[in-house]
């Protein structure tokens, strides 16, 4: 007996249709972006009981002729890609032709359309993949396309969907991605009557403010960089704003919104140790790149993609987020800003002679620290900014608040330094800028000290005695399980050669999961440990040679940990205050 038959068309569209449309937000998402591809200004989506009873797509785009209006249901049916070569330089967001069919197969569907060539417009109705009624109707130029009754034919699929604040919520998320994505592109949302987005054209900073919130405004970093056929673009948030939840985070490849943990990671990977465990910053970054170098076609409904050089992309991505983190922190927000006349100032200050000899006495004293920073080569020190802060500091006197707090005024601003934090990220970049190899910097003990681990902290304590050698400890394997320290690194206060090595093996344990050099975290714990200067009261010098330091460091506003290294007051926030 034969057993094989041909599916029934209905059917087979209603499977086809399942792989692209799974739930309301996968239609708005599909008629969002036939209208972006029909070159619309304005694009206004209304949507009733979370798009299960209705949604409707309005675009004053190029339309639909009468004939096309007919074809566009057909599976495979696209203006967009007719050569099988096509596939590859895609532009469009769409192109396989089965986002009407699908939705058509789900759903029972009025098309309203008309192109500026044509006279009137056509209205089309279908049920089932079928037309049942056709006419001419009065419109404007553009299309609309409202879809009814979602999986009214597969009852069990609109069992499945979701509560309609979850499917509302599904809904925005495919609003704003491709909104994020056209700011040229006037968007409505509308949700039973009341208006939930009415975003104006724009640009990309100013779409994203009104998306998200006035304060973002303060929060972005511009990110760009160019490589080839292959630049990215986009606003990372500053690391102090991220959130607890990892909503915020958009990442586009010609302007198609994709999800890629692998990407994701080069862009976490960036924030390390700016932002605290468990947060996740803010990004909406856009890769454009050569279509001959990203296959689109991955999955119907295409967020995966798939690049030819994936590592090239990701290094590209941390790079230019890295970059511009860096160039964030370097140029401190510390009213260096905008102002020119204050930095002619401190020019004019420098040259006084009462201020020659502040330096002089300033300079000579320094030198007990300086060997703490020999070898330091200080990438990136902005040379400028260093002297300034050298030179305001002799102004304004830092004062020490609470042991472990300095206020410093600085031009017209108060600076609230927590010393601990400075401290760390002052030795955190000097022990990884300098490349160190062996001993120059060890201070020999009077004497050594021998000390005992368990077994599996001891193979930790193997994997890692060269990067703790490189640091300035003169360490060795001493007999079973041990270890015998004979010197460490120098002009540093007060080690407890014990609980710092200890100390290492944690940090090592902790992170055993993120892909952090070990170099990196044995660093980042010993300056969590060690001190330059361990006394409780500061002197005037202290202070300023830790507010000095921080500033010609690297990343100065935040710890190893990503805690804030200092706060900052203006005048409006002091005075509101009283
Ligand atoms: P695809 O977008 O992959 O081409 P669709 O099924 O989404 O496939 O759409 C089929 C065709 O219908 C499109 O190629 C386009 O020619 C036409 N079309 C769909 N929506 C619109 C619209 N809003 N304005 C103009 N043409 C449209
Ligand atoms: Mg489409």
């Amino acid at each position: 007996m034969n057993i094989i038959s041909q599916l029934p068309k209905s059917v087979a569209n209603q499977i086809a249709a399942g792989e692209v449309i799974h739930r309301p937000s996968s239609i708005i998402k599909e008629l969002i972006e036939n209208s972006i591809d029909a070159k619309s200004k304005n694009i206004k989506v209304i949507i009733k009981d979370a798009g299960k009873q209705s949604i409707t797509v309005i675009d004053d785009g190029i339309g639909m002729t009468k004939k096309d209006s007919i074809k566009c249901i057909n599976r495979h049916s696209t203006s967009k890609l007719s050569k099988a070569e096509d596939l590859f330089k895609v532009k469009t967001m769409g192109f396989r032709g089965e986002a009407l069919a699908s939705i058509a197969a789900v759903s029972e569907i009025i098309i309203k359309t008309k192109t500026d060539s044509d006279k009137v417009g056509n209205q089309l109705s279908i049920k089932d993949s079928k037309i049942i009624e056709q006419k001419e109707i009065s419109f404007q130029r553009g299309t609309s396309i409202n879809a009814k009754n979602l999986f009214y034919n597969i009852p069990a699929r609109r069992n499945f969907l979701k509560s309609n604040n979850l499917e509302t919520k599904y809904i925005i998320d495919e609003f704003l991605r491709c909104a994020i994505a056209h700011p040229e592109i006037a968007f409505i949302l509308i949700n039973e009557k009341a208006e939930i987005y009415n975003l104006k054209n724009s640009n990309l900073k100013k779409r994203i403010i009104s998306v998200f919130k006035k304060s973002y405004e303060n929060n972005l970093i511009e990110c760009e960089e160019k490589y080839g056929a292959i630049s990215i673009k986009g606003y990372i948030g500053k690391p102090e704003n991220s959130k607890k939840t990892r909503g915020e985070q958009f990442i586009y490849v010609n302007d198609r919104f994709i999800k890629s943990a692998y990407l994701n990671h080069a862009i976490i990977n960036s924030y390390e140790g700016m932002i605290e465990e468990k947060k996740f910053p803010f990004y909406i970054l856009f890769i454009t790149i050569n279509t001959d170098l990203v296959d689109i076609n991955i999955h119907p409904t295409k967020t995966e993609i798939k690049f030819e050089d994936e590592k090239l992309i990701y290094n590209l991505v941390k790079s230019s987020v890295k970059k511009s983190l860096e160039k964030f922190n370097i140029s401190p927000s510390i009213d260096f800003d905008a102002d020119i006349n204050f930095t002619k100032n401190i020019n004019f200050k420098i040259q006084s002679s009462e201020n020659k000899k502040a330096q002089e006495t300033y300079s000579n004293k320094k030198k007990d620290w300086e060997k703490i920073f020999e070898n330091v080569k200080v990438e990136n020190s902005d040379k400028l900014l260093f002297e300034n802060t050298s030179s305001i500091e002799n102004e304004n006197k830092p004062v020490q608040f609470l042991e472990n707090f300095i206020f410093k005024q600085v031009g017209e601003k108060l600076l609230i330094f927590n010393h601990k934090y400075c401290q760390q990220r002052i030795l955190f970049e000097k022990f990884k800028n300098s490349n160190i190899k062996a001993f120059t910097n060890t201070q020999q003990s009077l004497f050594p000290q021998y000390l005992e681990f368990n077994h599996s902290d001891f193979k930790i304590l193997q994997e890692i005695i060269d990067d703790i050698k490189s640091i300035g400890f003169n360490i060795d394997f001493f007999g079973k399980n041990s270890v015998v320290v004979n010197g460490i690194p120098s002009g540093l206060d007060d080690i407890n050669e014990k609980e710092i090595i200890e100390g290492f093996i944690e940090e090592i344990k902790n992170n055993s999961d993120i892909k952090s050099e070990n170099r990196d975290l044995v660093i980042k714990s010993f300056s969590k440990k060690a001190k330059i200067i361990n006394n409780k009261v500061l002197t005037q010098l202290e202070m300023n040679l830790i507010i000095d330091r921080l500033f010609a460091c690297k990343n100065s506003k935040y710890s190893p940990d990503g805690k804030q290294n200092y706060i900052e007051l203006g005048i409006d926030k002091v005075e509101n205050l009283f």
